[in-house]
């Protein structure tokens, strides 16, 4: 990881979606390039919704996010410009049916970015050999499994050539026996340097891939620590709280980590 440079600055920011509740309480946060930041929290503490306002699919109420020192949390026509440098994968891998998978993960380059056609090509078979799904690439989105569409979508998003990537639950509507396999390319894009900010239940994981552990509670950061600490003496009662609910996970984490 280096820490020599800012990638994404999270100043202040606050969102609601209607009158009564704040789901972002003027929540600051840096996130520096190489860094893997994993956002932890109990379901409905805004952890989607952090990530949704970085890459402009929420507009934001109040203060202001950064992207490699360009604003780019205000309505602006360069938003499609900007959204093109954070990829994020999210939950559902929503590929397009009627496409075959090389041509799913050709499409945004090609169309979007305006790259050269035989230039995306190979740098896509590159990306889909290294998930080990080269061997799909003519196939159709129905004929995958869960955990290779979802390794397809990560690859799609990579071929856009993010300097962020977002990554929101994307184990979390996979069957237990594909969540390992999506697991590892995201430990091996994080080794190779990629800056990643990564919402996850699968605290072993979590505590493997993350340079920095975000507690987040109530659209607030409660705690913010390295992760050898965070799950071993975490410094608030809250995240103490949080993760007794996965101590089993915690402990298996101690003898089965192979990373
Ligand atoms: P998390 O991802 O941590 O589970 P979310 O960011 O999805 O949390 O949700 C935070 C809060 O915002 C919740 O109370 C949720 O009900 C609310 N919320 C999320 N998305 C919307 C939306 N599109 N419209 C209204 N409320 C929303
Ligand atoms: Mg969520």
């Amino acid at each position: 990881m280096s820490t020599h440079k800012t990638l994404l600055e999270i100043k202040q920011v606050r969102k609601s979606y209607d009158e009564e509740h704040l789901v972002l309480k003027d929540l600051s946060l840096d996130v520096q390039e190489g860094e893997v930041l994993v956002i932890i929290g109990p379901s409905g503490c805004g952890k989607s919704t952090l990530l949704r306002c970085i890459n402009g699919l929420e507009a934001i109420q109040a203060g202001e996010i950064l992207l490699d020192g360009e604003l780019i949390s205000q309505e602006s026509q360069k938003m499609h410009l900007v959204r093109q440098k954070i990829g994020m994968v999210f939950q559902s891998y929503d590929l397009f049916p009627h496409m075959t998978i090389l041509d799913n993960v050709i499409l945004g380059p090609i169309k979007a970015q305006k790259r050269e056609k035989a230039e995306v090509i190979k740098e896509a078979e590159a990306a889909l050999k290294r998930v080990g799904l080269l061997d799909k690439k003519d196939a159709y989105p129905r004929q995958l499994s869960g955990g290779q569409k979802q390794r397809v979508a990560i690859v799609r998003s990579l071929c856009m050539r993010p300097q962020l990537m977002l990554f929101d639950e994307v184990t979390a509507a996979l069957d237990p026996e594909m969540v390992r396999e999506v697991l590892d390319v995201m430990l091996e894009l994080a080794q190779s340097g990629s800056t990643m900010v990564i919402v996850t239940h699968e605290m072993q994981f979590a505590r493997a891939v993350a340079d920095r552990i975000i507690f987040m509670d109530k659209g607030e950061i409660v705690e913010e620590n390295q992760p050898a600490e965070f799950f071993t003496q975490p410094t608030t009662e809250r995240a103490k709280q949080f993760l007794n609910m996965f101590e089993f996970d915690v402990k298996q984490a101690e003898e089965k980590l192979t990373v």
